[in-house]
């Protein structure tokens, strides 16, 4: 049974990525804040005996580090770095702008280093501590839910903290292609569209099945 861990997997995307494995008979290794809020996670926990819920905060570096040691002999055949976070912009629900500090004139330093903590430098990190249970796997992928909001190409007005937090992903991850490029782990950067989550907000145009689908057929 080949086995995927995935972050984020309490709500939106991440929760999804589970369900689908899940069902497709993968052991999946659940990852979120707070286990013991996670309603939905437990209820496919109880559902799916090959799932597993971990109690992580990816961006503490001690919490991460007992996951490493809990996962000593777990072998990872996928590691989806999904946990993000984009503050400002819209409020979910609603039109209401809020301005919380990602525009130019406006700037908040200790928002913008938190986002760049959480969707850059934590799935770096996670991805290291993770890498020996990766090599146990023949054909280990990292898989890094990017956002099209961080293409270099493509780069639009508002939203620095989350733009730059992706487009530093993104080349964090093509650094460490080339380094694990004779340890035999992949590394993809996918963006999942935009889709009708939290996040995503409910004017979205995708559904997170589909999404989720789509993603996994590549
Ligand atoms: P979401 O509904 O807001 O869910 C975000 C998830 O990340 C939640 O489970 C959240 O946990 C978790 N998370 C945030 N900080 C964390 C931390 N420090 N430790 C552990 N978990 C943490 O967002 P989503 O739409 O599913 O997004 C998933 C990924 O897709 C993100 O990386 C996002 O940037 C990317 N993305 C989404 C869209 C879209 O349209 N939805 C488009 C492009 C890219 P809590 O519940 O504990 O907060």
């Amino acid at each position: 049974m080949a086995t995927v861990l995935i972050t984020g997997a309490n709500r939106g995307l991440g929760l999804e990525f589970v369900k689908q494995y899940a069902a497709d008979e993968w052991a999946v290794i659940a990852v979120c804040r707070h286990p013991e809020k996670a309603d939905e996670l437990q209820k496919l926990m109880q559902k799916y005996n090959r799932v597993r819920i971990e109690g992580v905060d990816v961006t503490d570096a001690h919490s991460v580090n007992i996951l490493r040691e809990k996962l000593a002999d777990t072998e990872i055949d996928v590691l989806i770095n999904n946990a993000g976070v984009f503050t400002g912009g819209t409020v979910s629900g609603s039109a209401t702008k809020i301005d919380m500090g990602q525009n130019f004139g406006t700037i908040n330093a200790d928002e913008w280093a938190s986002v760049l903590r959480t969707n850059t430098i934590a799935p770096v990190m996670l991805t290291e501590a993770l890498l020996t249970n990766l090599q146990r796997s023949k054909e280990a992928k990292v898989i890094n839910i990017t956002s099209r909001m961080g293409s270099i190409d493509e780069m639009g007005p508002s939203y620095i903290a989350y733009r730059t937090s992706k487009a530093a992903l993104n080349a964090a991850m093509r650094v460490i292609a080339h380094d694990l490029k004779t340890k035999y782990v992949t590394i993809v950067n996918m963006h999942p569209g935009w889709v009708k989550t939290d996040m995503g907000g409910q004017e979205a145009p995708l559904e997170p099945p589909d999404s989720i689908k789509g993603m996994r057929k590549v």
